[in-house]
């Protein structure tokens, strides 16, 4: 299966749009987040040779508009798709998709989306993350990760079996002094997660120390960059 980040703050192949936000899809028809504004997540989905109306499944990590930001338009272009938010979501926008008639599921606990694809449902920190079961462990991907990424990454070690192969997403460390973003850092370690791939709101001087400390193990992640998992 194939994961491409279709919008983040840089952009990783040139075509790509770079715009605050994040959205990557799983897959061809599973979309994780939508990025801050439908013209990037539209456009970028094109440089990717993807069509908004192919899209079975959009599931959303929280309601910050840098997540949320294309999800109305995808809703109006696709009025079939499933969208999958979590019951903390701000009640304004679950009362707007419902008027547009949208296909609606409110996680609230760990959900299986499609065989072997999670997300967490709102806890602890009112943010769901992507799981997906792969060969060699489990892949994470977050949103923004508020109010940081180790209390979603250990309520997934203690909700699902199997090695963390891979994190990647925003993990929003711009708050944390050098040491405490050390001790994050520490902290995937002692989780057993094998590569990372910081990007989004991570804050430019953690995604420097996520590098130093993961040597080859670190990945470049942007908009249009992607991984077979
Ligand atoms: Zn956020
Ligand atoms: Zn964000």
């Amino acid at each position: 299966m194939q994961l491409k980040i279709i919008v983040d703050n840089k952009s990783a192949v040139e075509g790509f749009t770079p715009a605050w936000g994040f959205a990557c899809m799983v897959g061809e028809d599973l979309l994780f987040d939508t990025g801050e504004s439908t013209a990037v997540l539209f456009n970028n989905l094109a440089q990717a040779g993807m069509q908004p109306e192919a899209l079975k499944m959009v599931a959303v990590s929280h309601g910050d508009g840098d997540h949320t930001g294309g999800l109305i338009g995808l809703v109006e272009r696709n009025p079939e798709i499933q969208v999958v938010l979590h019951t903390k979501f701000p009640p304004d926008l679950i009362t707007h998709l419902r008027r547009c008639g949208a296909n609606l599921t409110l996680t609230d606990g760990f959900t299986e989306l499609s065989p072997g694809i999670h997300v967490t449902g709102p806890y602890p920190t009112r943010e769901q993350a992507l799981v997906i079961e792969s060969k060699a462990g489990l892949v994470v991907v977050t949103g923004c990760a508020h109010p940081d990424p180790v209390s979603i990454l250990e309520n997934i070690r203690n909700n699902m079996a199997g090695p963390m192969e891979l994190v990647f997403g925003g993990f929003h460390l711009g708050g944390q002094t050098e040491a405490e973003t050390l001790k994050t850092i520490e902290s995937f370690r002692r989780l057993g997660i094998e590569r990372v791939g910081a990007g989004h709101c991570t804050g430019e001087k953690a995604i420097q120390l996520f590098r130093k400390e993961y040597g080859e193990d670190f990945l470049d992640i942007g908009a249009g960059w992607s991984i077979e998992i």
